[in-house]
């Protein structure tokens, strides 16, 4: 799944001096404003990003688990599937939360701002912003997939570490598919 800059994304300009905002939009003086928070496209896609390899780790842990659950590990199957573990515990950085700036939008005409006292030296570069709503959604995905990796964190961490003792394999490979079984369970 990804994360771009939807449909719902507005244009607006973004005065880098004093902050005011504006989108442009010539009002129809019939306005009808309600305060809106945005967040820049750019936050809102970064955060995107690592929600996207959260999710990659978390499907890989699930594969893990759900291979597990099926069966325990035969003796050669072992250390691919410690490689595997060893790769899907890695600590990735959770989505950073994005500034919301507060803007007004007309229901009527579409304009979008935030006026400030200018300091006369504005420098307005064009910015896509996102509803700080659609940011915090994304940021609530973030959690709830971070919550789930902590959940299965225990299973594929002894995955990853447990040492067999030669000869006793298959009670490694019963206690992991036991637990296995445990998780899936939960998730029901
Ligand atoms: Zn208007
Ligand atoms: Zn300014």
């Amino acid at each position: 799944m990804l994360y771009r800059v939807t449909g719902s994304a507005v244009l607006v300009r973004t005065c880098i001096a004093c902050g005011a905002i504006d989108s442009g939009h010539t009002c129809l003086g019939t306005c009808r404003e309600h305060r809106l928070e945005l967040v820049a496209a750019d936050e809102h896609a970064a955060a995107g990003a690592r929600l996207e390899a959260l999710d990659g780790q978390l499907r890989e842990r699930r594969a893990l688990a759900e291979q597990l659950a099926r069966g325990a590990p035969s003796g050669d199957e072992w250390e691919a599937l410690r490689v595997r573990a060893r790769a899907a515990l890695r600590v990735l950085a959770a989505p950073a939360a994005g500034a919301v700036v507060a803007t007004w939008a007309c229901d009527s005409c579409g304009r979008v701002e935030a006026p400030q006292e200018c300091l006369g030296v504005c420098v307005r570069p064009v910015t896509p912003m996102v509803p700080a709503s659609e940011h915090a959604g994304l940021l609530a995905r973030a959690e709830a997939t971070q919550q789930e990796l902590e959940r299965l964190a225990p299973l594929v961490r002894q995955l990853a570490w447990t040492r067999t003792k030669v000869g006793r394999e298959n009670d490694a490979a019963r206690a992991l598919h036991t637990l296995a079984g445990d998780l899936a369970g939960a998730c029901r």
